[in-house]
């Protein structure tokens, strides 16, 4: 497993990066990261909060009450729109990293599916994936 890891936005402003390996991997299937994401699900890696810095750039966020009842604060590049990470109200400790933002995203291994009451007929999910009707820790 890989236990740091760097990352950033599609046109370079924002750049950030983790000193820990994630604590968990997951796909979200909540309306809000589906709107977030303009797909399916949002592919997520929750690291430790004190291990990952912005290195540069200033993010921009934007908060949505999730379908969890947490606010969320949803962290992108005010350039080119990328999603990059998220901050939970009732999980300060943690911040989900999109999985799509790291610079090598192919050691990502979602470990599980959540909201899965809301994913869509087309979404399709991996058969062997715990699946979690709403949200998971
Ligand atoms: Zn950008
Ligand atoms: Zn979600």
């Amino acid at each position: 497993m890989v236990t740091s890891f760097t990352g950033g936005c599609a046109c370079g402003a924002i750049r950030y990066e983790c000193s820990a390996a994630p604590i968990f991997a997951l796909n979200c299937h909540c309306r809000d990261c589906q709107r977030a994401t303009g797909t399916a699900y949002a592919s997520v890696l929750r690291v430790p909060a004190k291990a990952f810095r912005v290195t540069k750039g200033e993010p921009r966020f934007y908060t949505v009450t999730a379908d969890s009842g947490n606010t969320v604060s949803r962290g992108f590049c005010p350039e080119c729109g990328s999603p990059l990470f998220s901050q939970l109200s009732g999980m300060a400790d943690v911040i989900g990293v999109r999985a799509g933002s790291l610079d090598d995203p192919s050691w990502h291994r979602p470990a599980a599916d959540i909201f899965t009451k809301s994913a869509q007929p087309w979404d399709y999910m991996n058969p062997e994936l715990p699946k979690y009707p709403g949200y998971r820790r």
